[in-house]
């Protein structure tokens, strides 16, 4: 098309094209080495009961430091879908989180959850439930405790062979939430047909609460029809007070964001949970 509307436009257009192609099999080759070298890292996140202000658990985010910089998961995860590294990627972020996670529950003491994001690639390229529980035994995580965030764009895929895919990750005991809840496009019948225990409501409605009322009917009509499922509600990028107070007297369960906390290094989230604990029990004595 470029080369149809003349020479010009050619050769204007294909170096920059080129220069994403390079970009790509870059990366894709950064990523192989990054990988087999050990050198991801997964951040935490934490997520608060929002009645109680008590701790409820994290969520597992991918870091990729790179030249004393990070290369954004917005950027390496769909390489790594395309090249199917996912795969060895997804394995790796769950077996280094649950051990992570166990670890840190055993020394301070505490029982949280863990949200981990599985690509719909994975589906495709053969993670199952047999994977998965092979990996809970290794790292001794407890399956209760893990939830496994897939998108809506998978539910729209071939039903049975879906239903039964989740159903087997179920069996293993481990739950899962519908990530970035309400981008994509739901029939939200399928909340009834597959095992979903939990949705996440993306950022993009918390976002535009303050300003938009329509951005919180929606919020208060998703906490309703969640609640009459029997479905438990995580409300993400929550950045301000007063978003954390609207969320509150619509009785949403839990909160996700950087009014709370960023996603940290392990090392960094023993010590804010420490911290945490401690002002928690301050506050209520
Ligand atoms: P996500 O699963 O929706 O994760 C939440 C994203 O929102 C994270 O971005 C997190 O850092 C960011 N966030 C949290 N609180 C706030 C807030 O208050 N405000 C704003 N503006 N943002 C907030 P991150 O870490 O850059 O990850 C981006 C996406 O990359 C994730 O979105 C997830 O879909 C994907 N991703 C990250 N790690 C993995 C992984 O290990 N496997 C897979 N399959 N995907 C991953
Ligand atoms: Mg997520
Ligand atoms: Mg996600
Ligand atoms: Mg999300």
């Amino acid at each position: 098309k470029a080369k149809e509307s003349g020479r010009n436009q050619y050769h204007y257009f294909a170096p920059s094209m080129q220069q994403q192609v390079n970009r790509r099999v870059e990366l894709e080759q950064l990523l192989r080495k990054a990988i087999a070298n050990n050198e991801l890292a997964v951040f935490y996140q934490p997520i608060i009961e929002l009645q109680t202000g008590q701790l409820y658990g994290f969520e597992a985010l991918t870091r990729w430091p790179h030249h004393d910089q990070f290369i954004a998961p917005d950027e390496f995860i769909p390489v790594a879908e395309e090249s199917g590294l996912i795969s060895e990627l997804g394995e790796w972020m769950l077996m280094r989180s649950t051990s992570d996670i166990a670890a840190l529950n055993t020394k301070l003491g505490l029982d949280c959850c863990l949200s981990a994001n599985i690509s719909s690639q994975q589906y495709r390229l053969g993670f199952n439930a047999t994977t998965l529980r092979h990996i809970l035994r290794q790292t001794g995580f407890k399956p209760a405790n893990l939830a496994l965030e897939i998108t809506e764009s998978i539910l729209l895929d071939d039903d049975q062979a879906i239903l039964a895919w989740l159903e087997g990750l179920r069996a293993t005991g481990a739950h899962l939430s519908i990530d970035d809840f309400g981008t994509g496009y739901s029939s939200l019948s399928y909340l009834r047909r597959f095992p979903i225990n939990t949705i996440k409501i993306d950022k993009s409605f918390i976002h535009e609460f303050a300003h938009a009322p329509d951005s919180q009917n929606l919020v208060r009509a998703i906490l309703s029809m969640a609640a009459s499922l029997g479905l438990s509600v995580i409300a993400e990028g929550v950045e301000h007070v007063a978003q954390l107070e609207g969320l509150k007297a619509m009785e949403c369960d839990l909160v996700q964001g950087y009014v709370y906390a960023k996603p940290m290094s392990l090392e960094e989230l023993e010590i804010w949970c420490s911290e945490f604990a401690q002002e928690h029990t301050q506050s209520l004595a």
